[in-house]
């Protein structure tokens, strides 16, 4: 049988902020990264909410903003590599912009 004494239940209270911080923190950085609310990493410490927090938030749309999407470039019409902005001909093949 397993038994607990009191050597073992400070062992186990003196971890305890341990991992208190090491959980929440991370937690706490990735939900505020993600645009949820950061006090969310506390309910990482309760059974069977945790997991369905994970749950939640592995299949929720994230709320932060992504960066907009590349604006296409220019490519060469010889050559197929990309263009500067000003450039009159290509850095690849030299060939003049169309
Ligand atoms: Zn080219």
């Amino acid at each position: 049988m397993l038994s607990i004494g009191l050597p073992e239940l400070l062992v186990l209270l003196g971890m305890l902020p341990i991992l208190a911080v090491t959980v929440v923190i991370p937690y706490w950085k990735i939900f505020g990264k993600a645009g949820f609310n950061k006090w969310l990493a506390f309910l990482m410490f309760v059974p069977i909410v945790d997991t369905v927090i994970l749950w939640f938030f592995a299949f929720s749309r994230w709320t932060v903003a992504m960066p907009p999407p590349m604006p296409a470039r220019a490519a060469c019409t010889k050559c197929g590599n990309p263009l500067t902005e000003e450039a009159p001909f290509c850095a690849f093949c030299g060939s003049r912009r169309t």
